[in-house]
């Protein structure tokens, strides 16, 4: 972050102590890598999109059966559905519910992202995704009034230009209670692997975990001791 406050005003942002201005940052836009990532994948027939049944799962100790695939590991990589997962839902991940606005504000004139409360991120043509809550009780994926509300609160305090809501989203967050990723191997069958736990930075983590796991599986080194499993054996042996 560079060290000194920038005062000058933003038309449309109410900034009574000025800016702090972070650097090295960037955005990326998860439904394009996604979408697209799918369609390569789909085209060289490696992706289904099948609700997947943990009954079917056959193992032993060098391979691994799924219906008619047949594999040395497989890597479970479900998010927050891994509560339903009877390998590795002894792992303690939390669902936290995040709920995001899309809004449409002609007046407001920002190409940078404002952090305060909520944030404020453009996304083009005078829309802006404004975002999130943070909830642990609910755990279904369905927008609110309740999350909507909040938004609008905290965005009252941020901007003082008029806009229009013109979308409402929702997901889930896997979360784990020290913050760290869950990854290894199950401590019972060795060639089932997790990456999970990803929290409120998945696209941070994710690709620097993924490379953790891949070095572990394929080279057995080491993991870092923050993000392995292992710091959970004890929930194992209960
Ligand atoms: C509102 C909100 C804002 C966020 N903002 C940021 C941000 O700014 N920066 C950041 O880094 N992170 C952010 N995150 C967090 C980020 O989205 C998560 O960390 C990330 O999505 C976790 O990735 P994942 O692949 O582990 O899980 P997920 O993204 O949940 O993906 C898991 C996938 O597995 C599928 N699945 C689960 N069970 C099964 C099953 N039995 N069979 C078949 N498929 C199954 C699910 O359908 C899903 O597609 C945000 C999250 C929310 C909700």
């Amino acid at each position: 972050m560079v060290s000194e406050i920038i005062n000058k005003k933003q038309v449309g942002i109410l900034s009574d102590f000025g800016f702090g201005k972070l650097i090295n940052t960037g955005r990326i836009d998860t439904k394009a890598l996604l979408e697209d990532y799918k369609y390569f994948l789909k085209r060289q027939n490696l992706i289904e999109k099948v609700s997947f049944e943990y009954d079917q799962l056959k193992n032993d100790k060098n391979k691994v059966e799924y219906k008619n695939i047949k594999a040395k590991k497989i890597v479970f990589c479900e998010g927050y559905g891994l509560v339903k997962n009877p390998f590795f839902n002894y792992l303690p991940m939390r669902e936290a519910k995040g709920e995001l606005l899309t809004i449409y504000a002609t007046d407001l004139k920002i190409d940078f992202m404002i952090k305060s409360s909520v944030f404020v991120q453009p996304i083009g043509n005078h829309h802006y995704k404004v975002g999130a809550t943070f909830n642990w009780k609910d755990k279904t994926c369905n927008p609110t009034k309740k999350g909507k509300q909040e938004l609008e609160e905290k965005l009252s305090k941020v901007i003082s230009v008029p806009y229009k809501i013109v979308a409402q989203s929702a997901g889930i967050r896997p979360t784990v209670k020290d913050r760290r990723p869950l990854v290894g191997t199950h401590p019972k069958y060795k060639n089932m692997a997790i990456l999970n736990g990803l929290g409120t930075r998945g696209v941070m983590i994710a690709p620097w975990a993924a490379n953790q796991l891949f070095h572990f599986l394929e080279q057995e080194k080491e993991l870092d001791r923050e993000i392995t499993i292992h710091r959970y054996q004890n929930l194992f042996d209960i």
